[in-house]
């Protein structure tokens, strides 16, 4: 199959520089495979080196100060725009291109990726004439004006496991305040971010406001040690990225990173509904999503019942599996052998450290093709139980009172998602309260809405996306004092 439509001029050999396709100044290189068989996706993807970051800056650096710092909101909205109309009938094949790499299901991309990207560019263009700032009187003598100054050269260093969608959710806010992006992908999916970086220009931003580097965590290294950073990722590499910040110019870093979120399911619950939303939490994407419900607290009196229909639920899902270029799978392989070896390697740990796990194995001979699994009751200090798996497992633990449950999900380094299934308003508002997690559904778990902030408390994160919050992440605050 050809990885390229004529309708999009890219080459995988690449960087995005400046407006255009231009060969990097690094020889180094790496390739990508297709999960569901372990085949050759694209080679001699470059690993850009510190002579293409620094071009990169220097041209964000220029593409700031020029005809974009001219335009105005309205200008800054019709690119928006124009740019959702072009992805209209181009954003299914760049969606297709990472579906190779990463196994992520083709069959999301017409209704919930596709929804997605649109809802977030639409919505940020809202926001484009809305920077409205601040105004104090001159009660002391001094008018004060509040100005959202935008920061200048942005960067954002994003994840594998849903690299497009990551890309807008970024950049949106990001043009919006008038700033200029580079965008670094994972290693493990970067075509459909290439493939989508020339539209921009098409929509009408000015060369160099957008640009794309592909390359490894040596490449996110170098440019975490440059300018402001967004990244998403896992808590290791956000670690790394808060300590490069301080040791180069104390730039401000938005951390958006991993999870090991509760589904708390009382007595009371809508049983059915409980069931649904904590099984399509652990298996979208095959578990590979930093909101995966992957702890699930169930009530003790419910709990036979429950565990029996959430397991037949997790069972049955294997019929959903398949080819992900399919358009009737549900869910793919794990994005790659590594990912597979580590959540193989972590669901056989477990069975030492928990009462049962049911499901596991290996589907098919080729491939990263596994069962999802559910962990019954696990030890305390059982490593499934504590690490993120980023994988179809999930762990069920029994609880009896409801400052017991409360306890057992705050007991976690993460906070980024819970879920509190009950019937009784008063219990959810009081339970959603004390969870100690940047977002709570109630009877529902493991989604996101585009005008409300989402991000992680404790280890889950720094700052907020979506929403409002989003801009003052772009956007930094200058006072002027008038005598
Ligand atoms: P990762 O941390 O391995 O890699 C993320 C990015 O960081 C990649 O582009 C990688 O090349 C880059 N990188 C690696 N080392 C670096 C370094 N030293 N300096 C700078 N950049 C470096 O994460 P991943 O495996 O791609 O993604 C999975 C993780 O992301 C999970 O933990 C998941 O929960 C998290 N995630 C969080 C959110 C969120 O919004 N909170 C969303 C999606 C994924």
């Amino acid at each position: 199959m050809s990885l390229l439509n004529s309708s999009i001029p890219v080459t995988f050999n690449q960087l995005y520089l400046n407006g255009g396709y231009s060969a990097p100044h690094s020889s180094e290189s790496f390739s990508v495979l297709n999960p569901k068989n372990n085949t050759l996706v694209a080679d001699r993807i470059p690993v850009a080196d510190d002579t293409d970051v620094d071009n990169a800056v220097k041209f964000a650096e220029a593409a700031f100060a020029g005809p974009w710092s001219k335009f105005s909101a309205t200008e800054r909205a019709a690119c928006f725009h124009r740019l959702v109309d072009l992805l209209e009938e181009r954003l299914p094949h760049i969606l297709r291109l990472d579906s190779l790499t990463t196994g992520n299901p083709v069959s999301l991309i017409p209704t919930r990726e596709r929804n997605y990207i649109r809802n977030c560019l639409l919505y940020y263009a809202g926001w484009t004439d809305k920077q409205r700032g601040d105004y104090f009187p001159d009660d002391d003598g001094f008018i004060k004006l509040v100005r959202h100054e935008p920061i200048g050269v942005c960067v954002a260093i994003n994840p594998y496991n849903s690299p497009v969608a990551s890309f807008f959710i970024k950049a949106a806010p990001c043009l919006a305040t008038g700033n200029v992006l580079i965008v670094k992908p994972s290693e493990k999916s970067p075509l459909g971010s290439l493939a989508v970086a020339a539209l921009f220009e098409e929509a009408g931003f000015p060369r160099g406001v957008v640009q794309v580097l592909t390359g490894d965590g040596s490449t996110g290294a170098r440019l975490a040690s440059h300018m402001r950073i967004s990244f998403t990722g896992s808590v290791a590499t956000g670690k790394k990225i808060q300590v490069a910040a301080a040791q180069s110019n104390l730039k401000r870093v938005t951390l958006e990173l991993g999870g090991k979120s509760p589904a708390v399911i009382f007595e009371d619950a809508d049983l059915e509904n409980a069931v649904t939303w904590t099984v399509n939490g652990i298996l979208a994407r095959t578990g590979q999503v930093c909101v995966a419900a992957s702890r699930v607290y169930v009530h003790r009196s419910i709990a036979p019942k429950f565990i029996e229909l959430y397991c037949t639920r997790m069972k049955d899902a294997v019929n959903d599996i398949g080819d992900p270029q399919e358009l009737e799978t549900k869910f793919g392989p794990l994005a790659d052998t590594a990912a597979f070896e580590n959540v193989q390697s972590m669901i056989t740990r477990a069975k030492k450290e928990s009462e049962q796990v049911i499901g596991g194995d290996r589907i098919g001979e080729e491939g990263c093709f596994l069962e999802p699994a559910v962990v019954l009751n696990p030890n305390p200090d059982a490593e499934i139980y504590k690490n993120e798996v980023f994988g179809p497992v999930s762990v069920v633990k029994t609880f009896d009172t409801e400052d017991e449950v409360i306890a057992l999900a705050n007991d976690t380094e993460y906070g980024l998602m819970a879920g509190v299934f009950t019937r009784d308003i008063n219990r959810a508002m009081r339970v959603s309260a004390k969870i100690d997690s940047g977002v709570v559904g109630v009877n529902c778990v493991s989604l996101m809405n585009i005008q409300a902030p989402f991000g992680g408390k404790k280890a889950s994160g720094i700052g907020r996306e979506f929403g409002e919050y989003a801009l003052r992440a772009f956007t930094e605050p200058k006072t002027i004092l008038i005598k």
